[in-house]
């Protein structure tokens, strides 16, 4: 970090001249929620053709002013990433696999015809939002402070072609346990709207992909269940993620199967890191397809014990219950798994730095 920062530009500072008084924020940290308060500042970088990525800025949390015709209001030319700063028990803080989100930011500015950010800029950026906003962890058990990186086309033009101009901006919010511990069992509905098909976006972290997703969750929610499930868009036969969230699918004897990244699901990093902990613990991971019927049959048969989604968010979540128009199937026993919550616990212990973090994915900021 420290080598990092000195190639950088200085990040001009303009502290928030009325930050939030004391005892209504310590209310707030005592009860985060998710997403819904933010904290005292803000970070914005502005791109343009002729001075590239220019005057980084810590800014008071705030509205921003656009022009009506910038793109993105028009042709969602957008992208974010979602990660979190950890508190740890020393007082320092950390963040997890921060430059795997960078690459992967620019992975997705790639898709959406947007200009890459230097890796080492994207995480300073980070890192300067958390240090500026870090008396908002929140004080509850497996809390964190929630980071919102994003970017968006902000040139004043109606034309469809890439922006020339584009704004990039950090916003943090403090984030409880999504599910406190022993995390409840979670009821997909398998949606017959499809989420990404090959050569589209599913892969990019866009806000359109999630845009197109509310209409499917909506009705997940009207049946009664608390996530949409997406089958592939060819044959609407392969399982492949949830609106926000990767899945893993474990069977008795050890091995363990997730959805292989082929273009039409997102990457995530929570998928990536448990992958290789599973093996750690000596389990057989197989990236491949899983029908939606052979799951099915698992289920009944036994062969399948466990399934959990992951994500930034919710981190892993044990799937209970799975519904389709042909009827509802239980996974186990319905609630969460041995094995989940063992792949859950060993995540969770390096991201606190509690465990040892053997792959170098902890960066300590503080
Ligand atoms: C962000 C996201 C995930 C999870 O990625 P993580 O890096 O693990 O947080 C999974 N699916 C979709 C569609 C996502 O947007």
């Amino acid at each position: 970090m420290a080598s990092n920062a000195t190639t950088l530009p200085g990040f001009a500072r303009a502290p928030h001249p009325a930050p939030r008084a004391a005892d209504e924020r310590a209310a707030i940290l005592a009860n985060p929620g998710f997403g819904a308060t933010f904290t005292d500042h803000m970070v914005e970088i502005d791109f343009d053709a002729e001075h590239g990525w220019h005057a980084p800025r810590v800014v008071p949390y705030g509205p921003i002013a656009l022009d009506p015709a910038a793109a993105v209001l028009h042709y969602a030319q957008e992208i974010f990433e979602g990660m979190k700063a950890y508190r740890l028990a020393d007082g320092g803080i950390a963040l997890f696999r921060p430059r795997a989100n960078a690459a992967r930011f620019n992975a997705s500015a790639r898709r959406l015809a947007m200009p890459e950010m230097p890796e080492a800029l994207f995480v300073e950026a980070v890192r300067q939002q958390v240090l500026a906003d870090s008396d908002w962890f929140p004080t509850v058990e497996g809390g964190s402070l929630y980071l919102r990186p994003f970017m968006f086309a902000s040139e004043a033009f109606l034309g469809v072609r890439p922006s020339r101009a584009y704004k990039f901006m950090v916003i943090a919010s403090p984030a409880g346990n999504y599910f406190k511990s022993g995390s409840p069992a979670v009821s997909l509905w398998v949606s017959d709207y499809t989420r990404a098909a090959q050569g589209g976006t599913g892969a990019a972290k866009c806000g359109g992909n999630y845009a197109a997703s509310l209409v499917p969750t909506a009705e997940a929610f009207a049946r009664g269940h608390d996530q949409v499930l997406f089958l592939d868009a060819a044959e609407h036969r392969w399982v492949e993620e949830l609106g926000g969230m990767n899945l893993f699918f474990m069977f008795a004897g050890g091995s363990i199967v997730t959805p292989p990244l082929s273009g039409t699901i997102l990457p995530g990093i929570t998928r990536d890191s448990l992958i290789t902990l599973a093996r750690e613990e000596g389990l057989t991971v197989r990236e491949e397809r899983y029908a939606l019927d052979q799951w099915r049959a698992d289920a009944a048969s036994g062969a399948l014990v466990e399934t959990f989604a992951c994500g930034t968010a919710a981190v892993v979540t044990p799937v209970g219950k799975v519904a389709d128009t042909q009827g509802e199937f239980v996974i186990g026993s319905g609630g969460p798994g041995q094995l989940t919550q063992k792949l859950r616990q060993r995540l969770v212990e390096i991201q606190r730095c509690e465990g040892p973090d053997t792959h170098g994915w902890v960066e300590r900021i503080a």
